[in-house]
């Protein structure tokens, strides 16, 4: 079985990649990314073969996704604050891209395309826990971009039969996620500034809330999948129904090293929402033997891995 594993030099995809290669039905492995987030130090010693280049090249995506068995679609430019600043940029790799590879999809009868939407989309809608009938209130134009991911997905099961399995993930974190960009996510940003004895940064009073899920249980769940052949009829959400806040999560980061980190506030950023959790009952539907890993486990994998990526002395 031949996957393809769009976005595989990011992060969420090169954990993907590194779950795929245990699994015994799956022959061959093609990651396609375009290097602008991703890297290919997240790619070494997996054999996979790795494609170079953008999402909008139909070429390219015809030679990836010839004979494939299921493409998996995590390509895209991430985060919200990203897309504040350059809003056409994300439209055009996150909404325009997610329509060239279904395009190719279609091109080459490819069975299943399981993608990568996002929970921003619920954005505004204040009801908690998130469930997926709830309507959609983008805040940004990268919640708008993956909203479009999710609707052109479903547009595509309907139109053409396509087996699609869009999921909404929440904030995902783990070994290979960068924290050495403007645009971080909060977990790499907290865990490098703690290594490096520089505080923490806090946009707003840090009672915001999260549903954290650790990257191999989003991971455990593509890879169930594409082993079982599951689609759906709409999105469905990928996290496990936490519900932690920023000074949690820093106190949590605390007991793992072991020690006090400083902490600084600064003013909330436009586009961010307060609370995000998940309801997971249909996720626990479709996959009921997936057990996530606890918070905790999943920083001490985390901060495991960037304390053997910074430079002694630091
Ligand atoms: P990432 O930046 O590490 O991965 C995205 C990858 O896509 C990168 O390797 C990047 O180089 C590649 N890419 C971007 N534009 C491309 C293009 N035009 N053509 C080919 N490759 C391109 O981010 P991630 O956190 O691993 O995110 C993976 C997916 O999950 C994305 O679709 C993102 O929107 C979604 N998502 C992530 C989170 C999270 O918490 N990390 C939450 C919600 C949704």
């Amino acid at each position: 079985m031949k996957i393809v594993v769009t976005g595989g030099a990011g992060f969420i995809g090169s954990n993907v990649v590194r779950a795929l290669v245990e699994m015994p039905e799956v022959t061959e492995i093609i990651a396609v990314d375009d290097l602008s987030t991703g890297t290919l130090e997240n790619l070494v010693d997996l054999p996979s073969r790795f494609l170079s280049g953008t999402i909008l090249d139909a070429g390219l995506l015809d030679e990836a996704l010839a004979g494939a068995a299921s493409v998996i679609h995590l390509a895209a430019v991430p985060s919200v604050p990203r897309s504040i600043d350059d809003p056409v940029r994300s439209h055009q790799a996150n909404a325009t891209g997610t329509l060239m590879v279904l395009e190719a999809a279609r091109r080459h009868r490819v069975s299943q395309v399981l993608l990568a939407s996002s929970s921003s989309v619920y954005g505004a809608n204040p009801a908690l826990p998130k469930r997926e009938a709830l309507r959609p209130m983008p805040l940004s134009p990268y919640a708008v971009s993956k909203l479009a991911t999710e609707a052109y997905a479903l547009a595509y099961s309907s139109c053409y039969g396509m087996a699609v399995l869009p999921f909404r993930f929440f904030n995902v974190f783990g070994p290979g996620q960068a924290a050495d960009h403007a645009y971080a996510a909060v977990v790499p940003a907290f865990v490098s500034a703690a290594l490096d004895g520089r505080p923490l940064r806090i946009f707003g009073d840090g009672r915001q809330t999260r549903d954290f899920t650790y990257v191999g249980s989003v991971s455990s769940v593509i890879v169930e999948a594409v082993r079982r052949r599951v689609s759906a009829r709409d999105a469905v959400n990928l996290a496990f129904g936490t519900r932690v806040s920023l000074l949690d999560l820093v106190a949590e980061l605390e007991a793992v090293l072991g020690h006090p980190v400083d902490v600084v506030h600064e003013a909330s950023r436009s586009g961010d929402v307060r609370d995000s959790q998940a309801d997971c009952t249909r996720l626990r539907e479709l996959f009921p033997t997936v057990r996530p890993q606890p918070l905790r486990v999943g920083l001490e994998a985390t901060v495991g891995w960037m304390s053997a990526r910074v430079p002694a002395g630091r």
